[in-house]
């Protein structure tokens, strides 16, 4: 599974925008896109304007760093999404989100995509009954997703179980009580709340 390893605030200020990749403090004026809009390095401010190609290019990195997916896996998701029946640009975000790092973020078990990806990686959720460590693991539509019992001791799960059940997004379904969740049918595009315009980044492979 794909992971930053520079700062990831500056991938929001590359792209101009909140990419949410930091959890709470995202939702606090502590954020540095929510201070200063410029994009990092010294001679941000007087970049010249954008190409048609670097239009494309930022969506597709835009999208990319929102779920932290590596490159090729991002690209791999593409030619999926693009052999599959349906809209392209939908099916690609589909796919995004519907693998289990993001729909453990989605149900509230996590603050983050990045904490979920960890939550995932240490064993702390099963998908019908079985523990599954796989970030990327495609959820299907009736599988069923829950903490396991260390996940359930987990102290940072703790915690934000505390602040109460989240409303997830009208594709899944949250037994708040039982710490588990079901996605119950494929994300439609009006119910993925991500800022990207997905043909650009389907114009952006079209070359
Ligand atoms: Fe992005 Fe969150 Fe950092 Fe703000 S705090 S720049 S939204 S990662």
């Amino acid at each position: 599974m794909g992971r930053y390893h520079e700062a990831v605030c500056r991938l929001c200020r590359r792209e101009g925008m909140k990419l949410y990749l930091k959890g709470d403090k995202c939702f606090t004026d502590k954020c540095p896109v929510a201070k200063r809009q410029s994009p990092p390095g010294m001679h941000a401010a007087s970049r010249r304007k954008s190409s048609e190609f670097a239009i494309r290019l930022r969506e597709k990195q835009k999208l990319r760093r929102i779920y932290g997916v590596y490159e090729t896996q991002f690209k791999t998701y593409f030619q999926q999404a693009a052999k599959s029946k349906g809209v392209t640009g939908t099916r690609l975000l589909q796919l995004l989100e519907t693998r289990l790092d993001n729909v453990v973020y989605r149900l509230g078990l996590a603050a983050s995509r990045k904490e979920a990806r960890q939550i995932v990686n240490h064993g702390h959720i099963s998908v019908d009954g079985q523990k599954v460590s796989v970030p990327s693991y495609q959820v299907k539509p009736g599988q069923s997703i829950a903490l396991t019992a260390r996940g359930g001791r987990n102290g940072r799960v703790k915690i934000l179980l505390e602040g109460g059940p989240k409303s997830p997004p009208p594709w899944l379904e949250l037994d708040g009580t039982q710490n588990r969740g079901r996605i119950v049918a494929l994300p439609a595009r009006e119910e993925i709340d991500v800022p990207v315009q997905e043909q650009l980044i389907v114009e952006y492979y079209s070359r």
